[in-house]
């Protein structure tokens, strides 16, 4: 049997930043380098096309936080530990924490929007360079920014929760209603936070002194909110019909007069359609990421440190295919020293580009110039790429049904 692949956090210190080539420390530099690397036909023959790699930082200037800091520790909040998928699955307390929580952040996450960054990769397709995108985010602001460009959501979506007994979806936009009529008072509280602005994705420092913050993940945090008066709603699926458990027992799908779901239910859980930490992301979407990276020539990182195993055996599948890579990010990444040894010192781009800078500015300004490049005739970029086969967008469609 194949080992499941588990969404762990990873929490060891990351190696410090290294910059390739040399000159990319700059955001002309790093451009230059870029381009480079998109022009340079990847090498042993593979395809001409790049395939996005995105994690959490490709969010940060959409008013998202980022996990980690500079040097690879959580930094966010110090105290902040993700929930795990058994211990949500095992105990009642602990789902009515996080709903309580998630209930308060989904506002904020709802009123985000894509940033220059999303919106770039969007130009990058568009402009026939980039083919298809896999994204460790949950935010759904790729398939938001390019409903056209192929994407892969690894670690799933908080758009829609997902029962663990029948696997229906539901919106998260009716879930959220749900909540509010289900927990009045906490209701009054998130429309008194939103009209103070202290939830407001425009000023983060504001919210931070206010005392909440928003982990990326769509959770707020609120120093001593009561959490036990939280309610949350069962599966209407499965109230009306209550699946047979493992060991062939009915389950339990209790409410009460609200609609609220009962301590004792066993069945009927509603979770987000995230991967959560300690489940397993499924065999399909995990062949499908494979085959986004066995269908590439280049590999393009963007905003992630690769801390999470899911995403950096994709890297290293590209490393171990002969992939072109370039890495975006601020601070180290897993593995760095393996992805960046044994290169030509005279490389100027073409096999490896490491840059420790923002996609924010840089993105943009690569288009830019790609564009002007593409306009002058000069640079011999590629042509447009081969589209991904309809069976491989189809995971795609299923996911955003
Ligand atoms: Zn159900």
């Amino acid at each position: 049997m194949r080992k499941p692949l588990l969404r762990i956090p990873y929490t060891e210190l990351l190696p410090p930043p290294t910059t390739i080539p040399p000159n990319a420390r700059s955001l002309p530099g790093a451009v230059t380098a870029l381009h480079e690397f998109i022009k340079s036909p990847p090498p042993n023959g593979l395809p001409p096309s790049t395939v996005v790699l995105s994690g959490a930082g490709l969010s940060v200037a959409s008013g998202l936080a980022d996990y980690r800091g500079a040097n690879g520790t959580y930094r966010v909040n110090k105290t902040y530990r993700p929930i795990y998928y058994h211990e949500f699955l095992a105990s009642h307390e602990a789902r009515k924490r996080y709903w309580a929580r998630s209930f308060l952040g989904w506002t904020s996450l709802h009123t985000a929007k894509p940033n220059t960054g999303h919106h770039a990769v969007k130009d990058l397709g568009q402009l026939g360079l980039v083919s298809s995108v896999i994204t460790q985010n949950v935010d759904s602001f790729h398939s938001k920014a390019h409903p056209e460009l192929p994407t892969l959501e690894l670690h799933g979506y908080l758009r829609s929760t997902v029962c663990t007994s029948c696997w229906n979806e539901l919106p998260r936009d009716t879930f959220q209603d749900e909540l509010a009529r289900l927990n009045p008072v906490w209701a009054a509280f998130l429309k008194d936070a939103v009209a103070s602005g202290a939830l407001g994705t425009e000023d983060p420092a504001k919210k931070r002194a206010r005392g909440i913050w928003m982990n990326s993940d769509g959770d707020v945090d609120v120093p001593y909110a009561p959490y036990t008066t939280f309610r949350y709603p069962a599966c209407p699926k499965c109230i009306t019909s209550p699946p047979t458990l493992a060991d062939g027992s009915r389950g339990v799908v209790e409410v009460d007069h609200d609609g609220a779901g009962s301590a004792s239910n066993t069945a009927g859980i509603l979770k987000p359609a995230v991967v959560m930490f300690g489940e397993s992301i499924s065999n399909k979407v995990k062949q499908t990421a494979e085959e986004y990276i066995d269908s590439a020539g280049r590999l393009l990182v963007l905003a992630t440190s690769l801390a999470t195993y899911s995403a950096w055996r994709l890297a290293k599948r590209a490393k171990d295919r002969g992939m072109s890579i370039a890495v975006v990010n601020i601070g180290g990444v897993r593995g760095e020293d393996v992805f960046f040894a044994d290169l030509d010192p005279q490389q100027l781009g073409g096999q490896r580009v490491r840059v420790d800078m923002s996609t924010e500015s840089l993105l943009p300004t690569l288009v830019e110039e790609l564009r002007r490049s593409q306009t002058q005739g000069a640079g011999a970029l590629p042509g447009p790429v081969t589209p991904l086969r309809r069976s491989e967008t189809a995971v795609f469609k299923d996911m955003l049904s």
